[in-house]
């Protein structure tokens, strides 16, 4: 089977880049083996958050000339990012998905806002998809009383985690549960309790507008309601519904994995991509490419066994350890598709630090790049072949705050390289 572009995953950045060559006339297909950070995200996109030192960045594009050399922003550009940043908000709401981000007095310059975390902190986030409230600063909180509501036996949704970072910050807090019959009977089941299972059921309008109607009536003088995001999973919508029927300002706040958003967010992208023609390959895994001269010149993948894909680009888009695009044993880290060359510390101990919540050095592997997301084998770069999303080496998304914006301005670039020609 031919193609123009092979992508292998299925995440925010191989259907980010996928749409793009797919819409400007590429014959793309995806393959993805599986689950992807999506369905595990928190509802928003991270640009830029921190730099190495630990400064704190508040508007991403103006701290880009601060990254170092090797990081994929610096490889792209600030002028091409800052044109890429500009257009996101379309390109997504083209696909479906609209974002949101935080009120900057100078557009070209967005400023970070605040998503409120399941564990009551605040972290700093670009944009965020519809159902989750960004605030303009995680000191200045204008509330005074605040109402948390949960779901009856809902574990993934620590509502007295929340109270306690918002008591931090001055705000009274009153916990209420509820329930509603179809969520009831999800608990008979402790495995189907889970967000996905109950967004399900608030797809249905009787149910979502019994669950308004309840917290409606618990509302009792306070200016603030915080509610799960388990809403809006086939139809956005419902959020807009919901906060015009609660008599106070409605937060909707992530939930452990799985992510409601970040699902609603993989299937648009996905729908948008099949739409303009492209094929994705959904549940296979990539192996045994074949090579000439250096360049790739055909990939297997397990469900197709001897069936060779071919094209005259590919794509790696396999997302880090978390994805496996990448393996660690006791002294090594290994690109398992193609077996790229790597970038991680040779001092086993720098690979991960005792303190969960500092940086981690795991989080910064990647592949080694060529300043066009090519990548290198046995130290030579291999032509037809690109890296993107967070699997590209230079960066620790994960310290930085940086993951969805490294997935998306690696794929824009890579899409444009391909379409170009270049
Ligand atoms: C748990 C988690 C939560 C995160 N939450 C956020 C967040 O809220 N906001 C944010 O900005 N960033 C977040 N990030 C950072 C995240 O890395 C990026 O946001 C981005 O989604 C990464 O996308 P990706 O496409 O590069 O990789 P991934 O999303 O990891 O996708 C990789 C894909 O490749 C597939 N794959 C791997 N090997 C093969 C193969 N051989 N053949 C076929 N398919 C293969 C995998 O199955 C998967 O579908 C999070 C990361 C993780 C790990």
């Amino acid at each position: 089977m031919r193609f123009d572009t092979i992508i292998i995953g299925g995440g925010l950045a191989s259907l980010v880049c996928g749409i793009k060559a797919q819409r400007a006339g590429q014959k793309c297909l995806i393959v993805s083996a599986g689950q992807n950070a999506l369905h595990f995200s928190s509802g928003t996109f991270g640009l830029l958050g921190r730099l190495e030192d630990g400064t704190e960045v508040s508007e991403p594009l103006k701290a880009l000339s601060f990254l170092p050399k090797n990081h994929p922003y610096s490889k792209i550009g600030v002028e091409k990012v800052s044109e890429y940043v500009s257009g996101i908000p379309e390109f997504f709401d083209s696909c479906g998905l609209k974002l949101h981000g935080s009120p900057s007095s100078e557009p070209e310059f967005p400023r970070n806002g605040f998503r409120l975390t399941p564990m009551g902190s605040f972290m700093p986030a670009w944009l965020a998809m519809e159902d989750v409230t960004l605030l303009p600063s995680k000191d200045e909180i204008n509330w005074n009383k605040a109402l948390i509501v949960n779901f009856r036996g809902f574990l993934d949704f620590n509502a007295g985690f929340i109270a306690e970072g918002l008591e931090k910050r001055g705000v009274s807090c009153r916990v209420e549960t509820l329930t509603i019959a179809d969520v009831e009977s999800l608990r008979s089941n402790p495995t189907e309790m889970r967000s996905v299972g109950i967004a399900r059921i608030m797809g249905k309008e009787s149910n979502w507008k019994e669950f308004g109607g309840k917290v409606r009536d618990l509302v009792n003088g306070e200016d603030l309601v915080i509610v799960p995001a388990v809403f809006g999973f086939n139809q956005a919508v419902v959020i807009e519904w919901l906060k015009e029927m609660i008599p106070a300002e409605v937060m909707f706040v992530g939930t452990m994995p799985p992510s409601v958003p970040g699902i609603r967010a993989q299937i648009l992208l996905k729908r948008t991509f099949e739409s303009a023609g492209g094929t994705f390959l959904a549940g296979d895994t990539a192996i045994d490419p074949t090579f000439e001269n250096g360049l790739v010149t055909g990939i297997h993948t397990v469900n197709l066994g001897s069936i060779s894909l071919t094209a005259d680009q590919y794509v790696l888009a396999s997302g880090n350890l978390f994805g496996k695009g990448l393996e660690a044993t006791p002294d090594t880290v290994l690109e398992p598709v193609f077996g790229l060359d790597t970038d991680f510390p040779a001092d086993r101990a720098e690979w991960c630090a005792p303190d969960f919540f500092s940086e981690q050095g795991y989080a910064s592997f990647g592949v080694i790049t060529d300043d066009s997301f090519r990548p290198m084998r046995n130290g030579a770069v291999v032509d037809n072949l690109f890296v993107i999303g967070s699997e590209v080496g230079g960066c620790n998304s994960l310290y930085e705050g940086s993951g969805a914006g490294v997935a998306i301005m690696t794929a824009l670039s890579v899409a444009d390289s391909i379409i170009e020609g270049k």
